[in-house]
């Protein structure tokens, strides 16, 4: 989809749809939707009197202008109570109006800056109408080969304004961040006999290769020569080799690496011989999109020229049974020289996460942001909405927090006290790799941390990896979370 700005009125647009919105409670209509309640001869104020227009957000009204327009189409969107619009709110209803349009086979739109007379400013409302209208109007029909009726796509927004150049910056910058979200989306939606460890590190190598950073991937003879247990132990049941993914982007004039993002690369996730049930097991092809989003932030942060210096670490393996499988009760040594009891071989992340951390730490990165589906009972406690966060240091947690908050993917942190690192005691090694039922996304983290030594670290459970259903811009499928999260932090830590 083209996104292109322009500057003018958009009732003088000649398109198929033009976009005006609407608050909720409002008795009148303003800016654009004024101007095109006018041409159509007060229809919207019509509308709005009889009750079918309530501007709630996300509510979608359509009035045909039956030549009354140069464009066909009026498109109501509400953005909910005025008082009450942020970025987030524009991003969703730039999503659902898009939708909308699409499944009435619409091809070009024109819209003006929703929500500048709430108070957003025009930047900040055009990237996320970017943002909304390509993570909205995703999907993802690799492995479909019939042709669906009414399955139309969008080839041009236009969005219209008073200065054409900020707007086209923004775009830009939506773009980009778009990209990076529906990079991760691909990657988890691809199936696990497609997205496999290989695949991951071909892909890291294309994107290194496109935007210019440096990627390295270690293999099984790497991996032992520097005592990756975790990783190995966890890919010795499968017949795909695991990979050790590095991509490095250097953005300053110095060898300091500022931020590792740390992703779990689990390709398939069976639970290895403690086995999952078969009911959705199909999801777990989706437990590498910690990997995925890490990947996709690096992307992005190179395209953005942030100066600043990071690099995404990405172990990848599937976790399967077989005769080679590690087994509960197994004892491996991780990177760091930790030993670890292997007591439910599905707690797998950690494993692999252990020797991540332990490489980000060797190299002595600055800070530590890791990012992974990892528990079961981060979801139970969460739900599939808010990322559960945990951390050593409470200035990094904070950033990562309001950051997260500034885009819409919320995070809420997790206590990290000492007791629950009772639970993950061995008996016969250092630490074991699960606790007993209660407080398990915590005890997670706390095995993390055994990893991690003095360096700042902020841990995300990725609980929101996934949707079930289309909701602003939220798709069913992979959501790309947390990779505008992890794009506002590194905007933030970079230097101006
Ligand atoms: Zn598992
Ligand atoms: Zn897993």
């Amino acid at each position: 989809m083209e996104i292109k700005a322009i500057t003018g009125t958009i009732v003088e647009i000649e398109t198929d749809a033009i976009i005006v919105s609407h608050y909720e409670g409002a008795k009148r209509t303003e800016g654009d939707a004024a101007a095109a309640d006018k041409a159509l001869g007060g229809a919207i104020t019509q509308l709005v009197k009889q009750g079918d227009i309530k501007g709630k957000l996300n509510e979608v009204n359509i009035i045909h202008s039956l030549g009354r327009l140069p464009a066909s189409r009026v498109v109501v969107v509400g953005l909910g109570k005025k008082k009450e619009l942020n970025t987030n709110k524009v991003r969703g209803a730039a999503a659902e109006a898009c939708r909308y349009l699409r499944g009435k086979g619409v091809a070009n739109i024109a819209t003006g800056v929703l929500g500048t007379d709430a108070g957003i400013k025009t930047e900040d409302a055009v990237q996320a109408m970017t943002e909304g209208a390509l993570l909205g109007l995703y999907t993802f029909r690799r492995y479909i080969t019939r042709q669906e009726n009414g399955f139309g796509e969008i080839k041009q927004l236009t969005i219209v304004g008073q200065e054409k150049r900020p707007i086209e910056k923004a775009i830009e910058r939506g773009r980009i961040i778009a990209g990076a979200a529906i990079y991760a989306r691909d990657m988890v939606n691809e199936p696990g006999n497609y997205m496999t460890p290989t695949r991951m590190a071909e892909t890291a190598r294309q994107v290194a290769k496109e935007y210019g950073l440096k990627v390295e991937v270690f293999d099984r003879e790497k991996m032992k020569e520097l005592g990756m247990g975790g990783l190995l132990g966890v890919s010795q049941g499968s017949q795909q080799p695991p990979k050790f993914i590095i991509l490095s982007y250097k953005g300053r004039d110095s060898n300091d690496i500022d931020l590792a993002l740390v992703g779990k690369g689990l390709t398939f996730d069976s639970g290895g011989i403690s086995i999952k049930p078969a009911e959705h097991m199909e999801d777990m092809k989706g437990d590498m999109a910690g990997g995925a989003s890490v990947m996709g932030t690096i992307m992005a942060v190179a395209q953005l020229k942030l100066k600043i210096n990071v690099t995404a670490l990405v172990p990848a393996t599937e976790n399967m049974p077989s005769g080679s499988a590690q087994k509960p009760g197994d004892v491996i040594i991780a990177m760091n020289g930790k030993t670890i009891e292997v007591i439910n071989t599905d707690a797998e992340g950690r494993l692999i996460l252990a020797d991540a951390l332990s490489y980000a730490v060797k190299n002595g990165v600055k800070a530590i942001i890791d990012v992974a589906t990892l528990t079961g009972a981060c979801q139970i406690a969460l739900g599939k909405i808010t990322i559960g966060a945990f951390t050593n240091n409470q200035p990094l947690l904070d950033k990562v927090v309001a950051a997260s908050k500034e885009v819409g993917e919320p995070t809420w942190q997790m206590p990290m006290f000492d007791e629950y690192k009772e639970m993950i005691k061995s008996d016969i090694a250092d630490i074991k790799n699960t606790g007993n039922r209660y407080g398990g996304a915590i005890t997670a983290a706390k095995f993390l941390e055994e990893f991690v030594g003095e360096t700042p670290w902020v841990h995300l459970d990725l609980t929101a990896s996934d949707s079930d259903k289309d909701k602003g811009y939220i798709v069913k499928g992979a959501t790309g979370a947390p990779v505008r999260t992890l794009i506002n932090v590194v905007m933030g830590m970079a230097k101006k």
